[in-house]
């Protein structure tokens, strides 16, 4: 029985994409195994995780949340290799017993174990979307060289990839008589918050989402669209799709999860409640559906869906985004960065809301850019932008 079980490393399982995973596992635990869970701080939950789940191996990345780790697993009988430390997390996502990575750490920190799972042919499971925005082409051409799976679990992502032709494999729209792919975006707690109030609002206020219960490093990106910016580059890369056949659309109900309008005028949608659990469960079961514990959606009580043009000019950082693509190179990696240190200023209030485009702005446009041929050139940019934020922040 245990031979046929799929054994999943989780990168990130503290956190909302980790939990939702463990959820969606918890009641299949027949068809999957956990071969490792990992975490950056938050220790006891960690270790809550690893006494129900009893995974093969637990990587904690900070030093002093892995002491108290070590010290409160004492009490119990855990039947797990504990490592400490960040370069442990590539170990756990290339390991030859491990067939499913689900990459959902946060951020940059994310990239180097999701590119050892890409180049050790597992089937990943992306919700980390900052790890290709950084990197692109190089993790697309990692995936096909060792002929790894990656499956968007990004709702959106998902949605698109539920809607293409079921033999797609990196072909052009064109190719597979698609016109247009239709990304959709809730428009987060600001859609309509006037723009003179922008200034003021406070962590918590964009950490409130209106649909979706996230971390607060996307929520704050839902409210900037910073996400949806990032998205977009998610979206090119996945599937192969230029930009500019890329359409933006709110759907302030977060239902109807993305679009793909074929040339015959067809158009597939994927809708459903919005919860995290329903995309996670595609990508963990495929080709096998799976019950993720997600309620049916009531059309009658949702009562309308409505739809809004996108209105740039109230997204500064998602012109950013269109900017860094013109840009080319390695800005999209300049404008992550940026972004990363730009969001952890915001939400520890030394910075304004309107601010965080100011500061990827002067990044962006300081910034040596790369070709964003190499690891060592997309970690070098990184590095440098993240240095050039940090340095901005302290004339602000
Ligand atoms: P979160 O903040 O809730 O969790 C982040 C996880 O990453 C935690 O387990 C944390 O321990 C780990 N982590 C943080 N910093 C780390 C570091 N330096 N080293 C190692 N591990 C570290 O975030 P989340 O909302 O679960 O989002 C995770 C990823 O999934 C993000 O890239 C996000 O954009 C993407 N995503 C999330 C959602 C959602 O609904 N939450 C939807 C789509 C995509
Ligand atoms: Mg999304």
């Amino acid at each position: 029985m245990t031979a046929t079980k799929k054994s999943v490393t989780i990168l990130g399982s503290t956190g909302s994409i980790g939990k939702s995973t463990l959820d969606v596992i918890s009641g299949h635990q027949d068809k999957f195994a956990l071969f490792s869970l990992t975490a950056n701080k938050n220790y006891a939950l960690l270790l809550e995780q690893a006494q129900q789940f009893n995974p093969q191996h637990v990587v904690i990345v900070d030093e002093k949340a892995a002491e108290l780790f070590a010290r409160d697993a004492a009490h119990y009988d855990l039947n797990c290799t504990i490592h400490v430390g960040a370069d442990a997390l590539e170990m756990v996502a290339s390991a030859p017993e491990v067939d499913i990575v689900m990459a959902a750490i946060v951020g940059a920190a994310g990239l180097l174990p999701t590119l050892a799972a890409a180049q050790s042919g597992k089937r990943i499971l992306l919700a980390n979307k900052e790890a290709l925005v950084m990197t692109g082409e190089l993790l697309m051409n990692a995936v096909k060289a060792s002929g790894a799976t990656l499956l968007p679990v990004d709702s959106e992502h998902n949605a698109i990839y539920q809607c293409l032709p079921p033999q797609f494999n990196g072909q052009s729209l064109t190719a597979l008589g698609i016109r247009k792919i239709i990304l959709t975006a809730s428009g987060g707690p600001f859609l309509k918050t006037p723009l003179s109030d922008l200034k003021a609002v406070t962590p918590e206020q964009a950490c409130k989402h209106p649909n979706w219960e996230m971390g607060r490093k996307i929520s704050v990106d839902s409210a900037s669209m910073m996400n949806k910016g990032l998205e977009l580059i998610e979206a090119h890369w996945l599937f192969s799709a230029p930009i500019e056949h890329i359409e933006l659309l709110i759907q302030p109900q977060s239902v109807m999860h993305s679009m793909v309008e074929y040339i015959d005028g067809s158009i597939l949608a994927e809708l459903g409640v919005p919860d995290m659990r329903t995309p996670i469960a595609h990508v963990l079961g495929l080709p096998v559906r799976l019950d993720s514990g997600v309620k049916s959606l009531d059309f009658v009580s949702l009562k309308q869906l409505d739809f809004l043009p996108l209105d740039l000019a109230r997204y500064p950082l998602l012109q950013l985004v269109y900017q860094a693509l013109e840009m080319g190179k390695t800005a999209a990696t300049c404008l992550n960065a940026a972004n990363e240190v730009a969001v952890d200023a915001f939400l520890n209030r030394k910075i304004g809301f309107l601010q965080m485009a100011t500061l990827v702005e002067q990044t962006l446009s300081k910034c040596e850019l790369l070709p964003a041929n190499s690891i060592a050139n997309i970690l070098a940019v990184d590095a440098e932008a993240r240095d050039l934020s940090h340095r901005a922040l302290l004339e602000m």
